[in-house]
């Protein structure tokens, strides 16, 4: 579904991101797991189409979608959530949620996004609460999944999370956990950029960890969670 090749990504003489290779299978849910600094955003960043990538290939679907700009990336169906979130915060929680939608509100029928905001509500239930209310009034999480719903609002082939458990409690990052196992069983890909390595290893299908740059390791989530070098790194023991 999604698939890079050698890709290599920086800032001026910074290289971040260094040959790096991985695929995010159709219908699962891939994890980068990394330290601070790691490169987990720039690459998310150049799959976006935010950074140009120096080297390598990036293909969605089996187009190749090097070099595209953001908006085109997005018109093919990825779908970022930044680590800051970016809400509009003065605006209501379902105006966020139907701005999500923007793209398709030019092509497609009202009824088809109505559906899809109905969805969106099973899924965060506490959204539908507090649609009427303005976006910035609500707590971290629930800011979190807006920021998730907003991007299913497109209807994404493919959803970019970029740490999405940073700065929430830990009851809310098992929420949240559960909202990803959900997207999972329902159909959608994702591609999963955490600090949170034992969540996250744990939701994974395909697992990368991610140091300096480079990929050093890869396997599925459950083979990841039980080597000892991942322990030691990431998981707080041996
Ligand atoms: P974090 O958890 O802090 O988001 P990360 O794994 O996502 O870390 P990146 O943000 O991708 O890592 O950063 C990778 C490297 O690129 C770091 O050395 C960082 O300092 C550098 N970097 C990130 N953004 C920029 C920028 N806009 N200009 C210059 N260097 C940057």
């Amino acid at each position: 579904m999604l698939e890079l090749a050698g890709v290599s990504a920086g800032y001026g003489r910074l290289v971040a991101i260094r040959d790096v290779s991985l695929e995010v299978p159709a219908g699962k849910v891939a994890t980068v797991i990394g330290a601070n600094g790691a490169g987990k955003t720039t690459l998310l960043r150049v799959i976006s189409g935010l950074i140009p990538p120096r080297s390598g290939r990036l293909r969605l679907n089996g187009q190749d979608i090097t070099g595209w700009p953001p908006e085109r990336v997005v018109a093919a169906g990825v779908a970022h959530v930044p680590e800051r979130r970016q809400l509009f915060g003065s605006m209501r929680v379902e105006d966020n949620l139907l701005l999500g939608a923007y793209l398709r509100l030019r092509r497609e029928r009202r009824r088809a996004v109505e559906e899809d905001l109905e969805r969106v509500y099973e899924l965060f239930p506490r959204l539908r609460e507090r649609r009427r209310q303005v976006a910035a009034t609500l707590s971290g999480g629930e800011q979190q999944m807006l920021a998730i719903g907003r991007a299913l609002m497109a209807r994404p082939q493919v959803l970019l999370l970029d740490e999405p458990s940073l700065g929430l409690a830990p009851l809310l990052v098992r929420e949240l956990f559960r909202v990803i196992r959900r997207l999972r069983e329902e159909g959608y890909t994702v591609l999963l950029v955490e600090q949170n390595a034992h969540q996250a290893l744990r939701v994974a299908d395909v697992a990368y960890v991610m140091e300096t740059g480079t990929i050093t390791l890869r396997g599925s989530g459950p083979e990841l969670l039980a080597k000892p070098e991942v322990q030691a790194a990431y998981l707080g023991g041996g």
